[in-house]
């Protein structure tokens, strides 16, 4: 291509065939610009191509001000793109290509019969429909600028001119699916910060050697409240599944990224109470009762009848009461440590499981230096940045995806938009 060739000639790049790079190449070819889409792998979004339909999640039918109120410190950053394209942009999208949505039981929206997979075909098949040149298996390196401008990519040592370039290139969850750390090495190379990445979303490694009798087991509606510092912050009922080093279920991956960003200050711990039904207040009071009435009774074959005996092993680790003891001759200390074993049984988090394990990332591109309401990079004119590779981190639960979907709307049409 010409040096010379004008500005509004050349094709608006988009670095990443996500979610976020997908919807930026759609929305900048609508304004009927050429767009090139590069992709690392072969296949497009090959980390949302491995999520079943059945774990597809959207997020629920919300306002774009509830919605962005949902991203906690980063609300303010994202309402303006979720007041552009929001949840009923994206749904009246999905519609026109003939996918349906569904609420669960929760609210939040799945695709009829659609997984990862079918989605990312869907929508490169609609870019390439709409006349966006996509091009698989190439790896942009870097970008480059003229004059504080955007000037182009490096791909393969060679420099692809460009009149914008978006970098859609998504967070370094999951790298066993190509993940790359690529756009926060741009990034960083063009002057923006990249804030520490942390793994989200992801198991929590306890210190504890609970795992050799609860490992498998899954406690439902459980009452589970986390201590950071000793202080109890969060109390909710919930699910929580053991492995032989971590704890794993619904609860953990929706707050294990506040839990690993506290973790770093403070020590944490977890604590479930196995016999929910019975106050804490009074329970010591029942328990001294029962064990009044059977202290003929072993204390293994007094619980055997709340618990099973994997749970017990926990329970005699945690209280370091012999089971085989006769309740006759249980001092009321050791009444104590049993109390406590059942209803406040605790555990402490050493470390969240790898990047290979998270389903989101804590950190990325600051959003200090990126303009809200477009995407576009206040240090270098006509660059964009969508979708996970931001320090943006919404709850667990399809808001992230609904947020790659929204950026990279926003920062293809302002993009085509800015180059006429
Ligand atoms: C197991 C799992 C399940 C999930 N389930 C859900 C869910 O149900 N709902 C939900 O909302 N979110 C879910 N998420 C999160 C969701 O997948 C992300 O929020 C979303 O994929 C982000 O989209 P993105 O386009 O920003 O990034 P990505 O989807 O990561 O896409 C980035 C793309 O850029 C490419 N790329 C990287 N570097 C380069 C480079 N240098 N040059 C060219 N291309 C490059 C990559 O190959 C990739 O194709 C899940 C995540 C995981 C890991």
């Amino acid at each position: 291509m010409s040096a010379k060739k004008r500005k509004t000639d050349l094709p608006i790049v988009v670095v990443g065939g996500g979610p976020s790079g997908l919807l930026a190449a759609i929305s900048a070819a609508e304004g009927s610009k050429k767009v090139i889409l590069y992709n690392k792998n072969p296949w497009p979004g090959k980390k949302v191509s491995t999520i079943p339909a059945e774990e597809l999640i959207l997020s629920e039918k919300l306002s774009p001000k509830i919605l962005a109120s949902k991203f906690g410190s980063k609300s303010k950053f994202v309402a303006p793109i979720f007041k552009s394209f929001g949840y009923g942009d994206l749904a009246k999208l999905f519609k026109k290509l003939k996918l349906t949505l569904q609420a669960d039981n929760n609210g939040h929206f799945r695709i009829e019969s659609i997984n990862g997979q079918d989605l990312m075909k869907i929508l490169v098949d609609t870019a390439i429909k709409r006349g966006v040149e996509y091009k698989k298996s190439s790896r942009v390196t870097s970008v480059y600028t003229k004059n504080g401008k955007v000037g182009g990519v490096i791909l393969n040592g060679t420099k692809i001119q460009a009149s914008a370039v978006i970098i859609a290139t998504g967070s370094f969850s999951l790298p066993k699916c190509g993940s790359t750390k690529d756009g926060y090495y741009i990034a960083e190379k063009l002057g923006h910060k990249v804030n520490k990445i942390k793994p989200a979303f992801v198991d929590l490694i306890i210190r504890e050697k609970y795992g050799k009798f609860l490992s498998g087991m899954s406690f439902e509606n459980i009452k589970i409240t986390v201590y950071y510092n000793c202080n109890p912050v969060i109390m909710e009922t919930g699910t929580i599944k053991f492995t032989q080093t971590s704890v794993s279920g619904p609860f953990i991956l929706n707050h294990s990224a506040d839990i690993i960003e506290n973790l770093a200050l403070t020590p944490v711990e977890i604590s479930i109470d196995f016999l929910a039904d019975q106050p804490k207040e009074k329970f010591e009071a029942w328990l001294i009762h029962q064990l009044a009435s059977q202290n003929h009774m072993q204390v293994g074959q007094f619980l055997g009848k709340y618990f099973n005996a994997n749970v017990m092993k926990a329970i005699e680790l945690e209280s370091r009461i012999n089971m085989s003891k006769s309740i006759s001759h249980i001092t009321n200390l050791e009444r104590k440590a049993l109390v406590l074993g059942i209803k406040d049984f605790r555990f402490s988090i050493k470390s969240s499981k790898p990047f290979n394990n998270a389903r989101g990332v804590l950190g990325g591109v600051s959003t200090d230096d990126i303009y809200p309401d477009t995407g576009e990079s206040k240090i270098v004119k006509s660059l964009y940045f969508a979708g996970d590779v931001l320090d943006v981190l919404g709850p667990y639960g399809g808001y992230n995806m609904q947020f790659a979907f929204s950026s990279g709307y926003v920062a293809g049409k302002t993009a085509a938009k800015a180059t006429g």
